[in-house]
């Protein structure tokens, strides 16, 4: 039996794993600028919450989602999306009464969709996500976008597109699902199998069919836009003067919709070249009604996902490191009555902040040396019979070959000290206190 990784699921290794860790770390670092704390929530939930929230018609509901009956005959579900989740925590902690609104909240985490795997959609994939809940204000639909737009910027990610629209409103959207059934089902035929269940129950989602893609039929729709109410127009065209005034440029598309029930008014992606048919990095939108349909306070909310691995995928660097492990700051090459100093050296290194490694296979000095050089280490500590006698250890810079001996209790601060300063001098030059020259004793 040979076994693997589960189909639509991948494993991270550490030289792709440093990447994430970068990412994630710039993800964090715009949230918390921005003013976003972050919130961790369960991996499953109730199957109620998705169907609720998510609605009952969504690809997500209808054939994605990862549902099993616990043992003690519970519906549960992995999580398919972020935003559920949040505003179920938000409730039951009643967040939104502990804190000034608008309550802001980021995630990152794996989401589960039962997909048909390819480049950019997995099964099991990862969302770094934000929620702004409490405030209606369409200055805050334009702070979120530009949170996204300023991570995609400062990530470095080249050629995204802004796609911006507005969905209206319970007041609004009624009349215009109206309109778009009396268009679309006279050309009931010509949709795919799926897009004919959607006239029925969503006819929005039309719009955004993954098989047929944007047809002709659909660019001639009717467009959301001609039917909003004066307050989801004037919503809108406040997000757009605000993006006006910070320079964020956005193109609209009338037909853009979202594949989750529980948007109102603007919803907008960054969308990406490069990416095939899964060309949406980062997506989102304004959620007026969720808070209540979930047994919450009646209060709006905005927030966006954005796909990790999609972003990553376009980032597409060249991994950094060797053989998986981050190069060390220090090897330790301990030999003879050295050798039992080894795991002792390498922890009041770690202590003092450096990261360090040794030789755990019993190999001799030279294949030691040949390692500290092939992991990338910057200085090898050298600790054989003479030094462990002496109490000392050789220190070796092994760009330079430069070369220091220095007490064992000094060699961790010393090592620290130079690895801190910003002018390390590579050269050794025996002038430093309690360090002469020395050539290690093979
Ligand atoms: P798509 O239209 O590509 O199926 P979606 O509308 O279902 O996306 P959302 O639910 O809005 O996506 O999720 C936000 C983001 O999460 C997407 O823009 C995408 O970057 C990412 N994402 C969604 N599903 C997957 C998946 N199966 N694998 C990888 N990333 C995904
Ligand atoms: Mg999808």
């Amino acid at each position: 039996m040979r076994y693997q990784a589960p189909r639509g699921t991948a494993d991270i290794l550490p030289d792709e794993a440093a990447r994430w860790q970068a990412v994630e770390a710039a993800f964090r670092e715009a949230c918390r600028r921005f003013g976003y704390g972050e919130i961790r929530t369960p991996i499953f939930e109730q199957t109620e919450l998705f169907a609720r929230s998510v609605g009952a018609s969504t690809d997500i509901v209808q054939k994605e989602m990862y549902t099993f009956t616990d043992r003690g005959g519970r519906s549960l579900t992995l999580r398919p999306e972020g935003t559920a989740p949040v505003v179920r925590a938000v409730i039951e902690h009643k967040l939104y009464g502990t804190a000034e609104l608008p309550l802001k909240l980021c995630y990152l985490g794996p989401m589960f969709r039962y997909e048909r795997p390819q480049s950019g959609r997995q099964r099991q994939f990862h969302q770094f996500g934000v929620e702004a809940i409490g405030v209606e204000a369409p200055e805050l639909d334009a702070e979120v976008i530009a949170l996204g737009w300023t991570f995609l910027q400062e990530i470095g990610l080249k050629g995204v597109t802004l796609v911006l629209n507005s969905l209206g409103c319970p007041v609004c959207r009624p009349a215009y699902r109206e309109a778009l059934v009396a268009f679309l089902r006279p050309h009931r035929e010509a949709l795919c199998s799926d897009c004919r269940l959607r006239l029925e129950q969503n006819p929005l989602r039309v719009l955004d069919c993954k098989i047929d893609g944007p047809t002709p039929l659909v660019a001639s729709a009717p467009r959301i836009t001609d039917h909003l109410c004066d307050a989801c127009r004037a919503h809108h065209a406040a997000v757009k003067a605000e993006l006006d005034r910070l320079g964020i440029p956005y193109v609209e598309d009338p037909h853009l919709v979202r594949g989750l029930d529980y948007y109102t008014r603007t919803v907008f992606e960054f969308v990406a070249e490069g990416l095939g048919a899964q060309n949406t990095v980062l997506a989102g939108g304004r959620y007026n009604g969720l808070m209540a349909a979930l047994g919450g306070p009646d209060l709006p909310g905005i927030g966006f996902a954005l796909g990790a691995e999609r972003l990553l995928l376009l980032l597409d660097e060249p991994a950094e490191g060797r053989f998986g492990a981050p190069a060390p700051d220090v090897y330790v090459v301990a030999f003879g009555a050295g050798a039992e100093k080894k795991l002792s050296l390498l922890m009041r290194l770690r202590a003092a902040g450096l990261s360090a490694d040794a030789d755990f296979a019993g190999r001799g000095l030279k294949a030691q040396l040949r390692s500290a050089d092939r992991r990338g280490a910057r200085y090898a500590v050298i600790v054989g019979d003479d030094e462990a006698r002496a109490g000392r250890a050789a220190i070796k810079h092994l760009a330079t070959g430069a070369q220091w001996t220095v007490a064992e209790e000094e060699l961790a601060a010393f090592l620290a000290g130079r690895i801190a300063s910003p002018n390390e001098k590579e050269a050794g030059d025996g002038n430093d206190a309690h360090v002469g020259n020395h050539a290690p004793n093979p």
